[in-house]
């Protein structure tokens, strides 16, 4: 079976690296698809596609899961955004997610949905990573390492840090 896992991954931290994990008990291949693939270079949206691919590819490289990792523009229509992943994505059985439009979305589309725990959520989550980032807090520890190598690469802090600043 090969499964699908959509998130903004702005970065991929341990939250989602416990439920591929978790994923890789159920499946044999997966994709993750990376959302909002076109935005980079602010506070909410600070990596590149390029830069999240390189983050997932290092993490899973020790894995005995199959994965793909297939950006996924913003389509901005719900009713047909199923389908746009779909044309995107290698074939798929089941999709995980937590997020509830998510969720309606594949089940209005008759595609398996299933859900899996949330890990140290208080921590465990792409804002609170960012907020470190901008903050000078301790954010290495919420992330694989092999993401802490790819943000240092491209520059990933002061870049997060200049965009969060105004002209004002
Ligand atoms: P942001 O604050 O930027 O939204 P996020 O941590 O929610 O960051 P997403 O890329 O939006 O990251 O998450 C993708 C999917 O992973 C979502 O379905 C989300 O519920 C799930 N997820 C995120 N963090 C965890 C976690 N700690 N445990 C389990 N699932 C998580
Ligand atoms: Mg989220």
């Amino acid at each position: 079976t090969r499964g699908f896992y959509i998130g903004r991954f702005q970065p991929y931290h341990n939250g989602h690296h416990s439920v591929v994990e978790t994923i890789s008990e159920e499946v044999d291949e997966l994709v993750l698809g990376i959302g909002s693939a076109g935005d980079s270079h602010t506070r909410h949206d600070p990596f590149t596609a390029g830069e999240r691919i390189m983050m997932i590819t290092k993490s899973l490289v020790d894995s005995d899961l199959v994965t793909y990792a297939v950006p996924i523009e913003d389509l901005d229509r719900n009713s047909v955004w199923v389908s746009h992943v779909q044309s995107m994505s290698p074939e798929f059985d089941v999709a995980y997610s937590n997020n509830p439009l998510v969720i309606q979305l594949f089940k209005e589309a008759g595609v398996e949905v299933r859900q899996s725990p949330m890990f140290n959520r208080d921590v465990l989550e792409g804002t609170e990573v960012r907020d470190r980032m901008v903050e000078g807090g301790d954010w290495e520890k919420l992330v694989p390492e092999p993401v802490t190598e790819v943000i240092e690469e491209s520059g990933g802090i002061e870049r997060i840090q200049r965009v969060s600043q105004t002209d004002s």
